[in-house]
């Protein structure tokens, strides 16, 4: 679905990423995992041509992104932001439908789509004409997802989407998110910085640190081979069984 070839990105005295090569296979969910500030979320808005790399080029369905077409492009992948990145002003279906009313759908398949999206992520409908700051934590991340969703992408790009919510609530959501990406068959790749949370979602893990890829594969792989020690002290930091489970 992404190739990535040679790709770097440097900011102002920061090498976020080093020129790395990297394959996002269709139809899973590939995790990426690392440290905060390795570089994750420079590497997912390089896949979504938020971001233009220095070096190398992104290939998106074999096509490399160009400029003239981002804006389309960019609608058939869902993007999720850290911190969810709703508007405040704007109420919870407003944030969601926002793009579909962009592209002038008529109200009736917005609403269509919006009933199949309040279903799909347990979003209670009484609540969508609240505002941002008058949802809890989880709403506030299913209404990210639903805004996502929206325009039922080819590829859903999810950046940290459970990372401020309280251990109760993220528990429930990671069950949720693993039914929705069963159901739906896209290609997904999220950003995490928890072991267990990579372990649950993801068919495959990307671990990453200081701007380069340190291993790729599935998570027990990396668990039984590690190619560098520091795959070892990332698992070790986390103090967390692997094989599988529900962390
Ligand atoms: P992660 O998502 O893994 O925490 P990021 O991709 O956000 O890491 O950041 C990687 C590195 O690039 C960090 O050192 C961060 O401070 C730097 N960085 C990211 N975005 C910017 C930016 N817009 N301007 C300057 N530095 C940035
Ligand atoms: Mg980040």
């Amino acid at each position: 679905m992404f190739e990535l070839e040679q790709v770097s990105k440097r900011f102002a005295g920061t090498q976020a990423l080093q020129p790395l090569d990297l394959h996002v296979p269709e139809g899973r969910t590939t995790v990426l995992l690392g440290p905060s500030g390795c570089g994750k979320s420079t590497l997912l808005r390089l896949m979504n041509g938020l971001l233009r790399p220095d070096t190398g080029r992104v290939l998106f369905r074999g096509q490399p992104l160009r400029d003239e077409e981002l804006l389309t492009v960019r609608q058939r992948m869902g993007y999720a932001l850290q911190g969810g990145g709703l508007f405040p002003h704007l109420t919870a279906e407003g944030n969601a439908t926002l793009m579909a009313r962009y592209l002038k759908w008529s109200s009736e398949r917005v609403h269509a789509r919006l009933r199949e999206l309040v279903e799909l992520t347990r979003f209670p409908p009484d609540a969508l004409g609240r505002y941002p700051g008058q949802l809890s934590g989880g709403q506030r991340q299913r209404v990210s997802l639903m805004r996502a969703l929206m325009l039922d992408p080819d590829v859903l790009l999810l950046d940290e989407p459970l990372g401020a919510l309280d251990p109760m609530i993220r528990y429930e959501l990671q069950g949720d998110l693993r039914d929705i990406f069963s159901r739906l068959g896209k290609t997904v790749v999220l950003v995490t910085h928890d072991l267990g949370e990579g372990a649950f979602l993801g068919d495959q893990v990307v671990l990453m640190r200081e701007g380069r890829i340190v291993q790729q594969g599935p998570l027990a792989e990396l668990e039984r081979a590690p190619a560098d020690p520091f795959v070892t002290r990332f698992f070790q930091a986390q103090r967390l069984p692997v094989s599988g489970g529900h962390a």
